[in-house]
């Protein structure tokens, strides 16, 4: 008679084990998704004009010198 009981209890605690499971997912791609989201908003793109290469540097800045020729191009704006 103890059966239905105990049935239930595991049913109550494999759903809680799996809402927590996938609440946890959702919970550790959502932070990856605003860190590299933050990571991309704060990266400046330049495009040098002596060598045509096109690069980016983190933080936000006017100019940066090209990694390939060493030219100081300011930053490309859309
Ligand atoms: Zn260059």
């Amino acid at each position: 008679m103890t059966f239905p009981l105990e049935f239930d209890a595991f049913a109550a605690a494999f759903l809680s084990l799996g809402l927590v499971f996938f609440l946890g997912l959702w919970f550790f791609y959502e932070r990856r998704e605003a860190i590299l989201n933050q990571r991309r908003r704060h990266t400046t793109v330049f495009h040098c004009i002596k060598c045509d290469l096109i690069y980016t540097r983190s933080r936000r800045r006017e100019t940066a010198t090209c990694p390939r020729c060493g030219f100081t191009n300011s930053r490309l704006k859309f």
